[in-house]
Order: structure tokens, then C-alpha cells, then sequence
């Protein structure tokens, strides 16, 4: 597959922002591994008893996660939480562990509690606002609740008064640290929100020009083989004098709603402009793009919106050559889909034969 945007039914920040993630999610199982490793190696050969199992066991769950994200059997949202809820098990065992090991005269907590700065962090960049919320106060509980127990029953009564003053400062840091990721991860969640709205068309909800236009640049950028299909819609200016602007916006909703439905997986679907349409698609194979778009036709021959029985459209279809800006390839779409509404309308025009990618012919 090409690199084209896999964001078919999001706006292109979200698949950027995506994008991000899984680059931060590879690096994060690399640090794990190597953390783990370097753990391990350091203790050795007198290795901790949780760390011998639970170090290589959160290693194998994170190159397992990577594996499945890398053969799109789970979504990123999936591996992050899946990731993250075995990291804070993780941090609260090796809390609970450390009252073991603590040499009798030891005051303090240990450094693996550090580690639960990173667990306050993360959940709110894994979950939405009120479920890290929700999660980072139960580790926060069990966490008061298991430093309570042991210095209650297992700390020698002569550090116990320290270790007791440790734990409050870790708990209060704790609590503190959730309040201030809360009030960051709010914002954050409002600042992708309205990344999303900036490139969404309002009317349809279809990614919009803006958008689209950034996709562009994009394989411009990664000078990858795609397939533009450019669309308008026949005589609207007609179904908005008789039926009123009303109706109108609901035969483009629907419209716009086939058209996401139609996209081939990797596509993207967006309003171009007022009725007319850019799907940016990997490369098509003529008889795969003309397929796809008949039935595209036919769920626009059965658009119902009041008195509104059916609309049709003008197709233009370009597939980039060789090193094709995407600009002179969409020139080409835009003049196929010309050339059709020239000739009479409702018709796909293509505007060169569609050719298997790695055998692009510049000649073409
Ligand atoms: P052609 O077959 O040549 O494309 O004719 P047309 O009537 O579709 O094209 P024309 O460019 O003359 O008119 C486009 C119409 O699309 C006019 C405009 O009012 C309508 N339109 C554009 N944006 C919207 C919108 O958001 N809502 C509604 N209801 N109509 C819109
Ligand atoms: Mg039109
Ligand atoms: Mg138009």
C-alpha cells in the first residue's frame, strides 16, 4: 500500500496526530526493552524477585502490542491503554515489593517510586480527561492504601515515623501531580478538538479543503503513487431554487455520506467545494476506481430528501505518473470532469489509462 492517509473517516490531523502516537509508541517499547534489560543486567546475579518475572513479562506484553499495532490487528487507542495499565500495575507491585527489600534502618521511600510521576502523566495523554482522572486516583488510592499497610505493620517501630513522613510526601506529591496533569490534559483534549473542527466541513462533516488540500502537500512531499477523483454535482444550483437551500444542504449531507462510505480503505473522502467533491485514494486500477464510483452514482440516484428524488454527478479520475505533482494531477481530474459535464453530464471520465503502481510510465 502506498502511503496514503489511512484517515477515511477522520479529519487528516487526527492521522497525523496518529501518526505521532505510533512513533511514540515504537519508542516507548525500545525503552521498555532497554530498561528492562539494563535492569536486569545491573542486578545481576542477584536479581529482584519481581523484577526477574514482571520486567521481562512487561517487555514481551509491549513487543507483543507492537506486533499486533504493526499488523493492524488492534487500534493504537488499545495498545496505549493496554500498555499503560500494565505499566501501573507494574509500578504499584514494585511499591508494594519495596517494603520487602527495604534494609531495616532505610527512612525513605525507594527510587522505583519515581515512576509514579510518568503513570500521572501518561493516563492523561492514553485517556480522555475524566477517565485518567478516574484511573490515576485508584493507583493513587491503592498506592496510600499499600504504603498505609506497611508502615503499619511491617516498618520497624524506630523508622517508622519517617517512612510514615516519606509516604504522606509521595501521596501528597501524587495528588498533586493528577490536579496539575488534569488541568494540561484538559486543554490538550480542547486543542484537538479544535484542530478537528479547523479541518472538518460543517455541513457534512467530511474532512474539508483545508484538509484535503494538506493531504496534498503530503504526497507531494512523499512522492507516492495516488489516484484523485474529482466530483460535482449536476444542475445543484437547480435543486436549491426549486426545493429551497434547505434541502439542498441535505442532498450534500447525503451525498457526502455515500461518498465516505464508498472511499476504499486508505482513501480520503473531503468537500472541495460548494457541491463538488475530492476523493484522494491510492493507486486505482481503472476497473476498481469505475466500480467503485457506478456504485457511488447509484447511492446518489437514490438520494431521497423531500421532494428531491435522486441527483447525478460529473467524475473526473486522474492517476499520478512518476513524479506528478499532485497540483497537475488534479488539473487533470478537473479537466476529465469538465470534458463530462461538456458532454452532457452524469457520466466518469478518466484521464489517462490507470496503470499498476511500479509500472508508472512517465510516457503515459
Ligand atoms: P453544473 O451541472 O454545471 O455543475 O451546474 P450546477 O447548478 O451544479 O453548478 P453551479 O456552479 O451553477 O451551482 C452550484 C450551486 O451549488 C450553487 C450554490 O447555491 C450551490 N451550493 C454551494 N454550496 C452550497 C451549500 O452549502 N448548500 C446548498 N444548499 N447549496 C450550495
Ligand atoms: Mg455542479
Ligand atoms: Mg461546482
Amino acid at each position: 500500500m502506498p502511503s496514503v492517509p489511512t484517515a477515511t473517516h477522520e479529519p487528516p490531523q487526527t492521522a497525523e496526530w496518529q501518526r505521532s502516537q505510533q512513533r511514540m509508541f515504537v519508542i516507548l517499547v525500545g525503552l521498555v526493552v532497554l530498561a528492562s534489560v539494563a535492569a536486569l543486567a545491573l542486578q545481576r546475579p542477584d536479581y529482584d524477585r519481581l523484577d526477574v518475572w514482571a520486567l521481562p513479562a512487561y517487555s514481551a506484553m509491549m513487543l507483543g502490542l507492537q506486533l499486533l499495532l504493526a499488523l493492524r490487528r488492534i487500534p493504537l487507542g488499545s495498545a496505549l491503554r493496554t500498555a499503560y495499565l500494565g505499566g501501573a500495575v507494574y509500578v504499584l507491585l514494585a511499591l508494594y515489593h519495596q517494603f520487602e527489600v527495604m534494609p531495616a534502618t532505610s527512612v525513605t521511600l525507594m527510587e522505583s517510586t519515581y515512576w509514579f510521576a510518568v503513570i500521572y502523566a501518561a493516563a492523561f495523554l492514553t485517556f480522555p480527561s475524566r477517565a485518567a482522572t478516574f484511573v490515576t486516583g485508584s493507583v493513587l488510592l491503592l498506592a496510600a492504601v499499600i504504603c498505609a499497610w506497611h508502615v503499619v505493620m511491617t516498618v520497624p517501630a524506630d523508622t517508622q515515623l519517617r517512612v510514615a513522613g516519606s509516604a504522606v510526601q509521595f501521596v501528597l506529591t501524587g495528588a498533586v501531580l493528577i490536579v496539575l496533569n488534569r488541568t494540561i490534559g484538559v486543554q490538550h483534549h480542547r486543542l484537538m478538538a479544535s484542530r478537528a473542527a479547523a479541518f472538518t466541513d460543517v455541513l457534512t462533516g467530511l474532512a474539508n479543503r483545508r484538509a484535503a488540500e494538506e493531504q496534498l502537500a503530503e504526497l507531494a512531499a512523499q512522492q507516492s503513487g495516488f489516484t484523485l477523483v474529482l466530483f460535482d454535482l449536476d444542475h445543484f444550483k437547480a435543486v436549491n431554487d426549486t426545493h429551497g437551500h434547505a434541502t439542498g444542504d441535505l442532498v450534500l449531507r447525503g451525498v457526502a455520506a455515500s461518498a465516505r462510505a464508498r472511499v476504499p480503505a486508505g482513501g480520503l473522502a473531503a468537500r472541495w467545494g460548494g457541491e463538488e467533491f475530492l476523493l484522494i485514494l491510492p493507486p486505482q486500477q481503472r476497473e476498481d476506481v469505475q466500480a467503485m464510483l457506478q456504485a457511488l452514482r447509484l447511492d446518489l440516484r437514490a438520494q431521497r430528501h423531500g421532494p428531491v428524488d435522486g441527483v447525478t454527478a460529473c467524475f473526473g479520475v486522474a492517476t499520478a505518473r512518476r513524479g506528478e505533482h499532485p497540483d497537475e494531477v488534479l488539473a487533470r481530474a478537473d479537466t476529465a470532469m469538465y470534458t463530462a459535464k461538456a458532454q452532457g453530464r452524469n457520466d466518469i471520465r478518466l484521464s489517462e489509462t490507470v496503470i499498476r503502481p511500479g509500472q508508472l510510465d512517465p510516457a503515459n
